[in-house]
């Protein structure tokens, strides 16, 4: 599936992540959400649940407090190399949106530097961004795109990413192996068949079915 569709209305939607997370907020929620299930909050195995759970969603949910800008402007380096840059199974965890239960895989993303290249290590970090945020798989891709589009401005850059999804394993029709996968390119690797086979090739090379 392609989904870039030269639509960045998404980026503009970014929710407005500049305020900490409402914990306390989060733990009455929870709380009540307890009680609607027929639980009992204060037996002793969920006396601090709600608390748990409020600490977590601040770590899974932190990428709205991220800009991501920050994380690359430090580590731009000019250079005169303009073969292709591939970072291959880097492995994320977010949440769907729709039922905020996890989905997790792999991210491959290549780049044609354009007299910038980004530090190697930030490349991962790029995408914790956007996974640890309430996300459908597509937007994520094209986010990712999107941005290291902008920051790096390179000749081209792809991004395929392959995900199992657990509001589609555990409920509903239960496809345990239902594996979903999404790409978004831009310049290069959209104009030039030769570029992204290059990409897709190396990154089907010796790779192994995603375990989880
Ligand atoms: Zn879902």
């Amino acid at each position: 599936m392609d989904i870039n569709q030269n639509n960045t209305n998404d980026i503009m939607d970014e929710m407005h992540p500049s305020e900490d997370m409402d914990l306390p907020t989060i733990q009455t929620a929870v709380t009540n959400m307890l009680k609607a299930f027929g639980e009992n909050p204060t037996r002793k195995g969920l006396l601090r649940t709600p608390e748990r759970v409020a600490r977590m969603y601040t770590e899974l949910l932190s990428g709205y407090l991220v800009d991501p800008h920050k994380i690359v402007n430090d580590a731009l380096f000019e250079v005169t190399y303009d073969e292709m840059v591939i970072v291959r199974d880097i492995e994320f965890y977010s949440l769907c949106e729709h039922h905020m239960l996890p989905f997790m895989g792999r991210a491959h993303v290549a780049y044609l530097p354009s007299g910038k290249v980004v530090g190697l290590s930030k490349i991962p970090r790029i995408v914790d961004v956007f996974a640890h945020r309430l996300q459908v798989q597509e937007r994520m891709t094209r986010q990712i795109a999107d941005f290291i589009n902008e920051a790096l401005m390179p000749k081209g850059v792809a991004v395929v990413v392959e995900a199992l999804h657990l509001c589609t394993m555990m409920r509903g029709v239960k496809k345990q192996n239902a594996r979903m996968t999404t790409s978004a390119v831009h310049g290069a690797f959209r104009k030039n068949l030769a570029t992204r086979q290059e990409f897709l090739d190396n990154i089907s090379r010796g790779s192994e079915p995603m375990r989880f």
